[in-house]
């Protein structure tokens, strides 16, 4: 069955965007998924096709209205699937949220502009709230992106083999260990001993120690979490 991305945007020209082309491309291509960018403009109010308007209790710029977002969503078909609204306000995006909406029928994306949408459509509708990190966009169609694809490489068919996501970070609840390739000395610097060393075990323990050691350095909030979970390390 081909996973469903429906967009609500403002710049429905922006989609698939950069969703289409290699990995992601190829999948669209190949009706694994789908993207379907939908103009709120055509939702609009009066002769203006108006979305927003200045927000109650006065200061800088304009709201998205409660009744245009909510008449996108209800012109898309009632079929369950989770509806988005990437947010600097909402809960940090992560790979289990793409996991878990891979494993779906698809997403809807609703992409902010101005200063956010009126919080009632958001309750109303039972829309979950993401944020892609810390900082503030001017509106929400980078955020989808980011988004789908994330989940879109998970879908079945999408990865082959070679570009699996058994090993990725996130997976064991650690970063991912450091990489190299050829050449193996390149500006003086060599590559770990143990990478040439052919014993498989040794490099196992070896790139483990590097994500512990990586993640306790650039992530504690991880590194709790894991360290939790496994008592006596
Ligand atoms: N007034 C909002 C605030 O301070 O939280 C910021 C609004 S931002 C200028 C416009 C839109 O960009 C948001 O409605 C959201 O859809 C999107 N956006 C911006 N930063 C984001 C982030 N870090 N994560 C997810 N979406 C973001």
């Amino acid at each position: 069955m081909t996973w469903q991305a429906d967009i609500i945007t403002l710049f429905p020209e922006l989609f698939p965007g950069p969703l289409g082309i290699s990995l992601t491309g190829r999948a669209l291509e190949k009706g694994l998924w789908a993207c379907t960018a939908h103009d709120l403009r055509s939702h609009g109010k009066g002769r203006h096709h108006a979305v927003d308007d200045t927000p109650y209790g006065g200061g800088a710029g304009m709201v998205m209205r409660p009744d245009v977002v909510a008449s996108a969503l209800d012109a898309l078909p009632g079929d369950g699937r989770p509806v988005i609204y990437p947010t600097p306000r909402g809960r940090p995006f992560s790979q289990r949220d793409a996991k878990r909406l891979a494993a779906g029928s698809g997403v809807v994306i609703l992409c902010g502009r101005y200063e956010g949408v009126d919080e009632r459509v958001l309750e109303a509708r039972g829309i979950e709230q993401f944020s892609i990190g810390d900082f503030v966009l001017s509106g929400g169609e980078i955020p989808a992106c980011a988004l789908l694809e994330a989940c879109v490489r998970l879908l079945p068919g999408v990865m082959g083999s070679s570009d699996s996501a058994t090993e990725e970070s996130f997976e064991n609840g650690l970063l991912e260990y450091p990489h190299y390739t050829k050449p193996a000395e390149w500006e003086g610097l060599s590559i770990p001993s143990v990478l040439l060393s052919g014993n498989h075990r040794d490099i196992a323990a070896w790139r483990h120690d590097q994500s512990q050691r990586i993640t306790q350095s650039k992530r504690p909030d991880l590194w709790a979490q894991y360290a939790a979970r496994k008592p006596g390390i």
